[in-house]
Formats: C-alpha cells, sequence, structure tokens
C-alpha cells in the first residue's frame, strides 16, 4: 500500500504551516527518510507567473519554507528552489519576486536557481540540478487546470523542462490523451523523492492561473505523486481515472492511481470533501466519454480572447505561444485563431488576467 497523508491547516501562519509539513511528512516517515545528511536537495514549487501568494498562483512561500526548515533539520548540505515557467521562463525574476520566493528563500537560507542549462533523457532537456541533487522535494499547489482538469503533483514535473520543448509539445500533442502522455512520461523521468502538496488555499475555476482561491486548509504528503493526486483528484469532487494525466501514469505504472490501495494516513480525507468546487468551464469534455466527445468535440468550441483594456502589452502571451499566433501592437492585441492550437499556455502565463476563455455558442447551450 501507498501513504498518503493529510493534515489540516487553516491559513499561512509560518508556525502553522511548518506544523502541518511536519505532521504530514513524519506520518509517510519522516524527513529523514528521504533527506540524507549532507544531501543537496532540489525543491521544485509551482511557479508559473508573477502573482502575489494570496491570489493562489503559485505554491505559497510558506509551505517552501516549512519544506527547506525540514531538510536543514535532516543534515541537507545544500537547498535549492527552482523552476521553469511558461515564455521559456523569461519573467523568472519577476515571479520570484512577487511571488515572495526570494524573500522566504533569503531568509531561509536557501538558494533560487533558473532552469536553463539542461540535460537530454529520452530526448527531453531537463534541468541538469535534477540529476546534480540526490532529493528532489516537489512542493506543488493543488489547482484547476482548463487543458487537464487539475493541476497538482504529475504535472509540477512538467516545470523541470527546459526551452522550446513544453512549447513545441503544446503544438505536437494538441488533444488532451497525447499531452497527458507527455506529462505522465516526463513525470515518470523526473519523478521527485517526496511530494508535499499546498492545498491550504487551492485555485477553483479556470485555473491554472485564472481560477479563484478557494481554502481547503490543506496539507498532503507522500513518496507517490499519482496517488496523491488521485486522493485530491477525489476531494475537489472529480472521478480520479477521469484526469487524463493520472489515468496514463497509473496506467503506465509510475504510480498509485487506485484509491483502495492507497492507505491514507492523518486528518480524514472526507472531512475536506468539496463536492461544489469548480471545475474550468473548458471541462465537461473531459468528463464524457470519448466516444460522445470525439463525434461532437469539432462543433463544441473555446478559444483565448485578449482581453484589450487589461493588456498591459508584456508580450508574455506572444513569446509563450508555441504556434506564433499572437500579435500585440501598441493600439490592438490579436490572435489568428487559424494557427491557434487552443493550449492556453497564454492564458496561463498572462501576470494580468487579460486573457479570457471564451465558449461558442454551442458550447454555452451545452454547459450552460
Ligand atoms: S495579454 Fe497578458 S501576457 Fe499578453 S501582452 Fe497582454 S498583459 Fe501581457
Ligand atoms: S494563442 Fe494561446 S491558446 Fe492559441 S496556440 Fe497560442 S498560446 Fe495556445
Amino acid at each position: 500500500m501507498v501513504k498518503v497523508s493529510l493534515a489540516r491547516c487553516s491559513g499561512y501562519d509560518t508556525s502553522k504551516v511548518y506544523a502541518a509539513v511536519k505532521r504530514a511528512v513524519d506520518l509517510v516517515g519522516g524527513i529523514e527518510a528521504f533527506v540524507k545528511r549532507g544531501a543537496r536537495v532540489l525543491i521544485k514549487p509551482n511557479l508559473i507567473s508573477a502573482r502575489l501568494p494570496e491570489e493562489a498562483v503559485d505554491t505559497h512561500p510558506e509551505v517552501v519554507r516549512s519544506v527547506v526548515r525540514l531538510a536543514k533539520e535532516a543534515g541537507a548540505g545544500s537547498v535549492l528552489i527552482g523552476d521553469s515557467p511558461g515564455g521559456y521562463g523569461a519573467n523568472i525574476d519577476e515571479i520570484f519576486d512577487k511571488s515572495g520566493m526570494r524573500a522566504m528563500a533569503k531568509e531561509a537560507g536557501a538558494e533560487l536557481v533558473k532552469f536553463a542549462v539542461s540535460r537530454t533523457v529520452d530526448g527531453i532537456p531537463f534541468t541538469r540540478h535534477l540529476f546534480d541533487c540526490d532529493c528532489i522535494i516537489s512542493v506543488p499547489k493543488l489547482k484547476t487546470h482548463c487543458i487537464t482538469i487539475l493541476t497538482a503533483g504529475i504535472k509540477n514535473m512538467y516545470g523541470t523542462v527546459v526551452g522550446l520543448y513544453k512549447a513545441e509539445q503544446h503544438s505536437k500533442s494538441p488533444k488532451e490523451r497525447d499531452f497527458a502522455k507527455v506529462i505522465s512520461k516526463i513525470y515518470s523521468i523526473a519523478k521527485p523523492h517526496l511530494t508535499v502538496l499546498d492545498a491550504i488555499t487551492a485555485m477553483e475555476g479556470d485555473g491554472p492561473s485564472g481560477g479563484r482561491p478557494r481554502d481547503l486548509d490543506l496539507i498532503m504528503a507522500g513518496p507517490d505523486a499519482v496517488a496523491i493526486d488521485t486522493i485530491a483528484a477525489a476531494i475537489i469532487g472529480v472521478e480520479p481515472l477521469d484526469v487524463l494525466v493520472i489515468r496514463e501514469a497509473f496506467a503506465s505504472g509510475y504510480g498509485e492511481g487506485d484509491p483502495a490501495r492507497i492507505e491514507l494516513m492523518g486528518d480524514d480525507a472526507s472531512s475536506f470533501v468539496l463536492p461544489d468546487f469548480k471545475l474550468p468551464q473548458t471541462i465537461p469534455l473531459g468528463l464524457i466519454p470519448t466516444a460522445i466527445t470525439n463525434s461532437i468535440a469539432s462543433l463544441i468550441k473555446f478559444k483565448p480572447c485578449i482581453v484589450t483594456d487589461l493588456c498591459r502589452r508584456c508580450k508574455l502571451c506572444k513569446t509563450t505561444c508555441p504556434v506564433n499566433a499572437i500579435e500585440i501592437e501598441k493600439v490592438s492585441c490579436k490572435i489568428d485563431y487559424k494557427k491557434c492550437v487552443r493550449c492556453l499556455c497564454c492564458h496561463e502565463v498572462c501576470p494580468y488576467k487579460a486573457i479570457h476563455i471564451k465558449r461558442n455558442i454551442l458550447t454555452r447551450m451545452v454547459w450552460g
């Protein structure tokens, strides 16, 4: 049986978060089971946009602070914190600043690293830190996701890939099932030793960056991110295997996707369940049997739209777009829908919520 722990934690007070993270990690064997004395530790939070911690877009710095503290208490030789956000990491410094990660790292005695130099495995360019470190700790945020339904432990490791590869995958694998295979394979290579999920304040609605914060008061931990995602999906009212990333990772043997084979430790999982947790407006497609979705998929459409009045012309969406479909000019901003593959990466990276998702008439009639 794979162990997954749950620890209740309300709010991001430093000492409360540390107590909850420590309890969750203790329940799955204690930090010493993962971090050996003198080890070089890489912490991989989910940092996708330059937003404030209370917006629940990025992993909260207090959760990362607690993990740094635990690693140091176990005798880690050094602790690195890094990520590779969309837009080729062009605004990583701004993200480090606004998310509170830079200030926290300085106080906690950890080193921020940018994922730039890579080592290629199976044709995929991963950050070299993944292979230079002795222990990888993933610290994702629980959020909805317009393409993958949810993003948590499995998807967080997608950020260990650097350069053009991630953007290329969006254009090469525009179908959700193919994209789930890519994410799952990346997880299998970048598999962390420990995952600590920040679900104190999660995100519902049009995640991973355009949704609303929703308090879940929960920290989860365990060595198997597939098992963590399986329980997290159930908590937000989603059948775990409807999440293609979980289904693919489970079917490929990368982790446990059967709730009956997951041993839950700590607080009662049922006490966290939020059946009214709002999913992205794009998602009902993913929850309908494939045969039906295939027959109506061509009729049901979502598209990103730039709200010119909100746009600050930072051009991050343009840099991120894998098919060069976005034009940002002083007077107008446009998306070429003949080129657009609906990957919604532009929606994900926009720091100003200036890209909205628009549904066509049939979609609105079907989903309301
Ligand atoms: S839409 Fe958002 S990401 Fe794109 S240029 Fe405008 S503000 Fe920047
Ligand atoms: S315009 Fe946005 S949704 Fe369309 S391909 Fe570019 S990044 Fe993806």
